[in-house]
Parts: structure tokens; sequence; C-alpha cells
């Protein structure tokens, strides 16, 4: 059955382990590692959810095998509706936490299968290969990472530019069964896959001395040469109850290495044509779909943030205060914006030149750009109502300390007896004070790329014709309402 359970990844998982160094050890079983096991276990789960709820979880491809809806290309309003009820069903699952489920990849490459004659515009054998890729992680219901980026050396020149040609992984060889790769890219979100995609960042300059970093290509995790170097994990007690959202959804981020990795013509999707690897994202449909899971996962964080703040609020008996409504109101208006702008998404999806069923795009487009505005100001309002109390609490091993008992007593709120309480302030903590609440804080505001950057590609890409024609109409009408003497309104 294409479609995994939990049990299937982790077994896949120890089978190919890709080679992850973390304060300087190459981890060997992720499945167990303290720092690494809850990430590997919430995967594991998140593969059991589908079969939990199979009907909008699960679909049939064209030949009428069972995969994850996530690899499903959409055809009809339908599928993009199931498909939402399948994202927002992931994301509840993490309480949004987990940016890099598998269904924000899958999504990607079922886009690049559904547009695969965009990619077979360079090179008919690039469009083949979307297809014969696609089958293949959709049919092993494999799990993906992705690098885009490359190492953050020197900004004010290009890639190609660098100290050293070798800085950003470039291609080192071009041979007649497929391309050597050699160089670095920052940065891998969630290392711990089965499959990697190494895609363009859309900052490449048009200069051919730019083309060897223009490539696009997915290939197991676990391919000989390929390393990732961990930065220090933000769950640094993997006990769940003192952290209970970094204990279980700690994704890692890693610098990934290429040291001389070989990649067959068959995993390569985009090759030197910089302008086409700069266009791949929007003229595929991927960004579309990708925002399509993006959106569902900032619903579900943004309604864990609501009813975490509500929790605490009735816990502490502050729901009294005027400042505390302004608050909640602001954390209820965030969610109900982003769930609009996927029932908007959804209401004008259209089927694409490809003929695959593509949301809308500009509701999306202005829910990937507010969200990394919104998201500290969510995360503050969770500060300023928890207040000391999100500093206060006991770990676990305090529970049954020598003091026990008063705990229980100093430890109670308005509504809630100490046992209740500590946990419910400790997951606020996490999510609005640890180290893994900073990386999340950080994750949304770059998780798109940079929204500075970001900005500036909506201004170019939404050209505000109506809006300004408008505004003409008006002056125009001002025009013919004074008299030309005098400036007063002619009546
Ligand atoms: C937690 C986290 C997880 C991530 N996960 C992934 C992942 O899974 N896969 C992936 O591919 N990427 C990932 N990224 C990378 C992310 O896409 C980048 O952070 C983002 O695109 C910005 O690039 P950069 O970090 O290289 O910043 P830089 O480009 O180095 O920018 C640094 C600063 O300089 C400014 N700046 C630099 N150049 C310009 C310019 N030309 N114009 C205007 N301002 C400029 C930026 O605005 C910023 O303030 C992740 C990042 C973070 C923080």
């Amino acid at each position: 059955m294409p479609a995994r359970k939990g049990a299937d990844f982790l077994k896949h998982l120890r089978d190919n382990p890709p080679e992850i160094y973390h304060r300087g050890e190459r981890i060997q079983d992720f499945t167990t590692h303290p720092e690494f096991r809850g990430h590997a276990h919430s995967l594991a789960a998140l593969y059991d959810l589908q079969w939990q709820h199979p009907e909008f979880m699960l679909a049939k491809d064209e030949s009428g095998d069972t995969i994850a809806r996530s690899y499903f290309i959409p055809k009809t309003a339908e599928d993009i509706r199931l498909m939402s009820k399948c994202l927002l069903k992931n994301a509840e699952f993490t309480c949004g936490m987990m940016g890099r489920s598998p269904d924000y990849l899958n999504r990607a490459m079922a886009s690049y299968a559904g547009g695969w004659k965009y990619l077979a515009e360079q090179d008919p054998r690039f469009g083949e290969n979307a297809k014969t890729l696609h089958k293949r992680l959709s049919h092993n219901d494999l799990c993906m990472t992705h690098t885009l980026i490359n190492p953050q050396a020197n900004r004010a020149v290009s890639v190609a530019a660098q100290k050293d040609p070798y800085l950003g992984a470039r291609v080192k060889e071009e041979r007649a069964d497929g391309l050597v790769i050699r160089g670095a890219r920052m940065l891998a979100t969630a290392p711990v896959s089965d499959e990697i995609m190494v895609f363009p960042s859309t900052l490449l300059t048009s200069n051919p001395e730019d083309a060897p970093y223009a490539f696009g290509f997915c290939i197991p995790s676990a391919t000989k040469g390929l390393k990732f170097l961990c930065r220090e994990t933000v769950s640094y007690n993997p006990n769940g109850y003192d952290h209970p959202l970094g204990a279980r959804f700690e994704e890692q981020d890693a610098v990934v290495i290429f040291d001389d990795v070989f990649v067959p013509w068959e995993n390569v999707l985009l090759y030197r044509n910089v302008d086409v690897c700069n266009r791949a994202y929007a003229a595929s449909g991927a960004v579309v779909h990708m925002s399509h899971q993006v959106v569902c996962k900032n619903i579900a964080k943004s309604e864990f943030l609501l009813g975490l703040a509500s929790l605490m609020v009735d816990s502490i008996g502050i729901e009294q205060f005027q400042h505390v409504h302004e608050k909640l109101a602001e954390l209820w208006v965030a969610h109900e914006t982003q769930k609009a702008f996927l029932r908007a998404a959804e209401a004008d999806c259209h089927l694409d030149e490809y003929g695959v069923m593509r949301p809308a795009w500009d509701p999306l487009d202005a829910a990937r750009n507010l969200f990394p505005r919104t998201y500290p100001r969510l995360v503050q309002i969770i500060q300023q109502l928890g207040a000391s109390g999100l500093v206060a609490m006991p770990t676990h091993e305090d529970l049954n300390g020598p003091l026990k008992e008063e705990i229980k007593k100093y430890y109670q709120s308005a509504r809630m007896e100490a046992h209740d309480r500590i946990p419910l302030f400790r997951l606020a903590w996490d999510a609005a004070v640890s180290a893994f609440a900073t990386r999340q804080a950080l994750y949304e505001y770059f998780f798109f790329g940079d929204p500075v950057r970001m900005a500036g590609a909506l201004v170019k890409s939404h050209p505000p014709k109506a809006a300004m024609d408008k505004v003409r109409h008006f002056l125009e009408k001002m025009r013919d309402e004074l008299d030309g003497d005098t400036g007063e309104l002619v009546p």
C-alpha cells in the first residue's frame, strides 16, 4: 500500500539514516536519540493520522493506488476543499508548530508533476522526471526536506562572486549520467527526512556565472556525500511535560554540505537556465499549493494561541479587564483573517494552464505576507497575559520532589488546581518564551523567504491598476466639479 503508517516511516528512517551531525556527534538512530526521537515520532504519528481519517487524508491517484492526499494533483473544486481539510488536520495535530510536516513539500512535488510541461519546456527529460519522481515519492509516501538559500557569507555580491566559488553548492562536473554537486546550502529545516529537494532560491542573477548554481533536483537524504550539520537543539530537555512543544515538534535546522554528491539525470528538474529556475515556483504553481498548506498551518497555529490565551485568562481570573478583551480580540481577528484567506482561495480556485485546480493566489499571497508580521504580536500577547506565570512554573521533577505539598498550594489559580495550571502555563512558556518559542518566531518571520524581498515581489507582481484607475477617476471627477478660477465646488 503506497500510503505509509508511522511504523513504516520509522523503519525506513532506521534503514536509511541520513548523515546528520549534532553537537559533534553523528546521529545513528533518530528514533531513539533523546534530541531527535520527539520529531521522528511526531512524523510517525502524522503518517498514522492519515489512516485514522482516510476519507479526506488519503486519495486514489490515476493508477488507483491509495496515496497521501497531500501528494494528490487536484482537478476539481471539491479536491481543493478536501485538500484543505487534510492540511488543516495535519496542522492541528502539531498546533501549527511543525512548519515542515511532510505535506508542505508533498504539495510542491505534486505541483511540479502537475505542471511538468513547464519543466519540459527547458528539457523534455525534466518534465518526464517530474512525473516519475512524483510517482516514486508518492508511491513510497516519502517525506522531504528542502534547501534553497546559499550560505550567508557576503550578501553584497552574488553567489558566484564569493571568495570561494564552491561556497554555495554548484555543479562541479556534468557527466553523461548526471551532475556532481559540491558546496553548501543553508538551510534545511527537518533534516530528518527521506529525501531532499534542492531548488534554486529565486535570487539568482541572470549573469552567466550564476548558471552552475541554477539547478533543481530531488535525491534521497541518505545519498553518499550529503551531510547535514544541525544547530544546537532548542529542545534541550526531551521531557514532554516540561517542554510540551519542543519535545514533540523540534524539527531542527541544518546546513547542507554537498561533498561531491552525484545526482543522476533522472532526478533533475531544472538546470542552468537561470530564468527558468527563477520562475519555477510561480510558473509550475508550486508556490500556490505550498501556500495553501501554509495558510492551513497559520489557521491551526493562530487558533492554538487563541485557545491557549483564553485558558490562561480563565485560569487566573483576568477576564474582566478591558485590555485583556482587546488582546483576545486581536488573537481572534488574526485567526479569522487566515480562515477568510483560505475560504477566498478555495472559492476562487480555477484550473490552471496545465489542467490542475489551483486555489486563488491573491488571498494566499496576502496571507503569507501578513503572517510573518502578525505572529510576533500573537506571541507577545501570550507573554503579556501570562506575565510572571510563564517563568514561575516548576518542572516535572519538582512535582514529586521535597516541595510537592507547597507546589499544590502555591501554584493553584482562580479556577485551576496546581496540577492543571502548571502544564497549561508550561505550554504557554514553550509557545512564547522558551528557546523553542524564539526559534518559532524567527521561523515564522523567514518562513517563505525574507519578508522585505517578498513585499518587493508582491508589489512587482500585483500592480494595483484597478485601485489607481479608481483614484484617477475621482481626480477627474474632482476637476469637473470645480470652478477653474476659484477652486470652489460648482453645485
Ligand atoms: C528558522 C528558519 C528555518 C528555515 N528553514 C528553511 C528551509 O527549510 N529551507 C530553506 O531553503 N530555507 C530555510 N530558511 C531560510 C530562509 O528562506 C531565509 O532565512 C530567508 O530566505 C532569508 O535569507 P537569509 O536567511 O539568507 O537572509 P539574508 O539574505 O542573509 O538577509 C540578512 C538580512 O539582510 C537583508 N538583506 C539581504 N539581502 C538583501 C537584499 N538583496 N535586499 C534587501 N535586504 C536584504 C535581509 O532583509 C535581512 O534582514 C529558514 C530560515 C530560518 C530562520
